[in-house]
């Protein structure tokens, strides 16, 4: 199959020839058919399955229509609005757009927040037809009146689970009562929780159904392995690894912004080029760091999920879980940044024996058990205990700890519990894969209340 197969135009097909590629992935097959017979789309892709040029590329078609009527006078309006939920992504989504639409007379402009609103506020004035944007500083703009969203035709809701556990969903309902009713809608989910399809039920006319990774599945592609470690060893652990098996790109996530900075200093005496990316840095610091991390100077870059989402590093051949996350849908995120489009990957879970309730969980999730293995010369003691992990995800993501927040999730919703404070979280290693308890389903608990803007 080809691209000139989907129904593109030729100058779409050129762009993304020029662009390398000769296939389109499984999502991009299914969406952009889709997208071009104006219908909404409800899609579930996580970042890697290509899912930017299965809604980019269409769109770019449907604004070049030349039978579409233009503004009689006046400033032209937007009239595509992509919402993601966090600046990396925002930022590549619209270099994509230029990207694809470099053949075509489309005006494209990226705004978000923690850089200066000005330049962004001149861009506006002239003409914009595909705005990316993240809901907090678009929200900022649209309430000075300086930005029209009244004939937007196309809104894309790109990574809407990410933006929900941001705290995102007031802005965005906000934003969409500013946008004319008569709408094409397009929203990108890597997982589908009760509020996402809520969020979906209300935004979505009929829409076609495309899901091309399993409901909260990872992704084939990637070889998924589990190191028992002792909890004061993860840190010679993880240079022993990268050392012995010549890693060269390798992204690693701890669960906080505390932890990423102390390891990436601690990799750092060891001889290991590192530099930590979280939400206290300036986005002047964090686009550096992508940037040499992404050009191959920079060998580890270490993150908390937030910083990390939507980075788009094609053929990352390396993700480390160096503490598990307490909630299980940030496992298939983070993984999600491995095995991209085609390639593979492989992602490594250091875990101790006060994070095996976060693996059971993820393994729930996922429905698949991970294969565990030791590192020679630092196996586990069998009998170490477990220990309270202090869960300060406020820090990451300024919403409460699921697990410290058990039983008061939405109603109806079950809250999961610490690993430490749950009967059975204080087992020593050797308890079997996949013999957790059911009924514990912590992808139901709340999140919301965190802002990013
Ligand atoms: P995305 O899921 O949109 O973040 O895309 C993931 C990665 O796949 C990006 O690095 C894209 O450049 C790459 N990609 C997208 N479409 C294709 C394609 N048809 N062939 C090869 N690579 C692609």
């Amino acid at each position: 199959m080809h691209f000139s197969d989907l129904g593109l135009a030729e100058e779409l097909v050129r762009a993304v020839t020029e662009h390398g590629y000769t296939t389109p992935t499984p999502i991009q097959a299914q969406a952009i058919p889709t997208v071009l017979d104006g219908r909404d789309l409800m899609a579930g892709a996580q970042t890697g399955t290509g899912k930017t040029a299965g809604f980019v590329l269409p769109i770019l078609q449907r604004l070049s229509d030349p039978t579409r009527k233009g503004p009689a006078n006046g400033r032209a309006p937007v009239r595509a609005l992509i919402l993601t939920p966090t600046r990396e992504l925002a930022a590549q989504v619209e270099e994509s757009v230029r990207t694809y639409g470099r053949h075509t007379k489309l005006n494209s402009l990226v705004v978000f927040g923690g850089v200066s609103i000005n330049p962004q506020i001149s861009r506006l004035k002239g003409r914009v037809d595909i705005l990316v944007a993240t809901p907090g500083r678009l929200l900022d703009l649209a309430q000075q009146k300086l930005v029209d969203l009244s004939q937007v035709e196309i809104l894309v809701l790109d990574e809407a689970d990410r933006m929900l556990d941001m705290g995102f969903i007031r802005d965005i309902r906000k934003i969409i009562a500013l946008l004319p009713k008569q709408r094409q809608n397009l929203l990108f989910s890597a997982t589908f929780s009760d509020e996402i399809k809520l969020l979906a039920d209300g935004l979505l006319s009929k829409p076609v159904l495309i899901e091309v990774a399993r409901r909260n599945a990872t992704a084939d592609l990637i070889a998924q392995k589990v190191y028992e470690v002792n909890r004061d060893e993860k840190r010679q652990v993880l240079s022993h690894l990268i050392k012995t098996e010549r890693w060269t790109q390798v992204l690693v996530f701890t669960r906080t912004k505390h932890g990423a900075n102390r390891l990436a200093e601690q990799l750092l005496k060891d001889g290991i080029a590192s530099m930590a990316i979280h939400g206290n840095k300036s986005q002047t610091a964090r686009t550096k760091a992508l940037a040499e991390f992404k050009k191959g100077d920079l060998r580890v870059l270490v993150a908390t999920d937030i910083a990390a989402r939507g980075i788009d590093i094609s053929e990352l051949p390396h993700v480390v879980n160096y503490e598990l996350p307490n909630v299980p849908e940030d496992y298939v995120h983070r993984i999600g940044r491995t095995g991209r489009a085609g390639s593979n990957g492989e992602a490594i879970s250091l875990v101790c024996v006060d994070e095996l309730d976060f693996l059971r969980n993820i393994e729930r999730l996922t429905k698949r058990s991970l294969p565990r293995a030791k590192v020679d010369g630092f196996e586990p003691d069998p009998n170490a205990r477990a220990q309270p992990i202090q869960l300060r995800s406020q820090q990451n993501r300024g919403a409460p700890a699921r697990g410290a927040h058990a039983g008061k999730g939405r109603p109806g919703g079950k809250a999961s519990q610490p690993a430490s404070t749950r009967p059975g979280g204080s087992k020593p290693f050797g308890g079997k894969p996949g013999s957790a308890r059911p009924g514990t389903r912590s992808g139901s608990a709340h999140r919301s209340g965190g802002r990013h803007r």
